[in-house]
């Protein structure tokens, strides 16, 4: 049974797996670099609370339960007594890597480990920390309160019992569990993310701006949103990291990432998150489109 589990990175990803936990009855350690960062993500908790309540989807009651099983942390110490840390830091191989350093001496050696990354190989991951056989991927989908998917990613070294034990955490968070090999970007990403850099070059090559590209594939392919509200959704830096780590790992030149996307991130226009991406998100309440 995983009752004390730890969300190491209080970003977009983090607080909602902390929520769904808390609302499960699970206590909760969230941390991040710094206590005004863990405070930051635990108010978004809250609000993303009380709109459910507000929808009539929890009562009050199970709000102040699930806010009073979360304790925050700018110290990795605090995950001492956990059974399971989940890492959902930003998506960064050597910073993910400096995390697991610090964090596998200062928790028990039962304690479970996963990364919620969307694409960094597990395997490597897993050698990275002190019990590759306690390592496993868990692939949480954005926003996490909504998205009824995880991702379940076995490394090479994952043993059986650390599997079977994330399975039913995953079942108990009420989630839908799917299983993945350990490839670049799994099963979500290898497929979404090609399509969203492809959307990125039809906005680079002027096929059509922001708008057709966005109207065009609600309307034609029916998907709930277009392409380019879902990248300032996920995060233009989140993107440009998948997709690199896909043509890094499967050495296919199909993947290379669109210029347009790299240009966003340098200039810092990240998406919802920074106020600016493909849309401004700062000049009112119906975002903008930039091109
Ligand atoms: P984010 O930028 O919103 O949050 C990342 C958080 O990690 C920040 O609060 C940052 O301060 C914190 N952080 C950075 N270095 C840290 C460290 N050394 N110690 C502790 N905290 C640290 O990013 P996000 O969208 O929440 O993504 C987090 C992870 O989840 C990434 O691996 C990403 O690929 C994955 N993911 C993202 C999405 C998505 O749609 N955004 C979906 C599924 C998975």
């Amino acid at each position: 049974m995983i009752n004390k589990v730890g969300v190491v990175g209080a970003g977009q990803m983090g607080t909602g797996i902390a929520h769904v936990a808390a609302l499960a009855g699970v206590d909760v350690t969230l941390s991040d670099l710094s206590m005004e960062r863990a405070e930051g993500g635990k108010s978004l908790i809250e609000k993303n609370l009380h709109r459910q309540a507000s929808k009539g989807k929890i009562d009050d009651a199970l709000v102040q339960a699930a806010l009073g099983r979360i304790t925050l942390a700018d110290d990795l110490s605090a995950h001492g007594s956990d059974d399971l840390v989940i890492e959902a830091a930003t998506e960064d191989e050597a910073v993910k890597t400096s995390i697991f350093k610090a964090l596998c001496p200062v928790i028990s050696s039962e304690t479970l480990v996963a990364s919620n990354t969307s694409s960094i190989s597990i395997t490597r991951l897993a050698a990275s920390t002190d019990r590759p056989e306690k390592f496993i991927g868990m692939h949480f989908m954005n926003p996490v309160p909504v998205m009824k998917l995880v991702e379940l990613i076995p490394g090479i070294a994952t043993a059986d019992e650390t599997f079977e034990r994330s399975l039913a955490f995953t079942k108990a968070l009420k989630k839908t569990p799917v299983i993945s090999e350990d490839f670049p970007a799994f099963i979500v990403n290898r497929i979404l993310m090609p399509m969203i850099n492809e959307a990125i070059y039809t906005l680079y090559e002027g096929v059509g701006n922001v708008e057709s590209i966005d109207t065009a594939m609600r309307l034609g392919a029916n998907h709930p949103m277009g392409p380019l509200t879902l990248a300032d959704f996920i995060g233009l830096d989140t993107c440009l990291s998948i997709m690199q780590v896909l043509y890094e790992g499967l050495a296919d030149t199909k993947y290379r990432p669109c210029p347009l996307l790299v240009k966003y991130v340098e200039a810092g226009w990240l998406g919802l998150k920074s106020g600016r991406g493909f849309y401004d998100y700062q000049s009112g309440d119906v975002p903008v489109p930039t091109r």
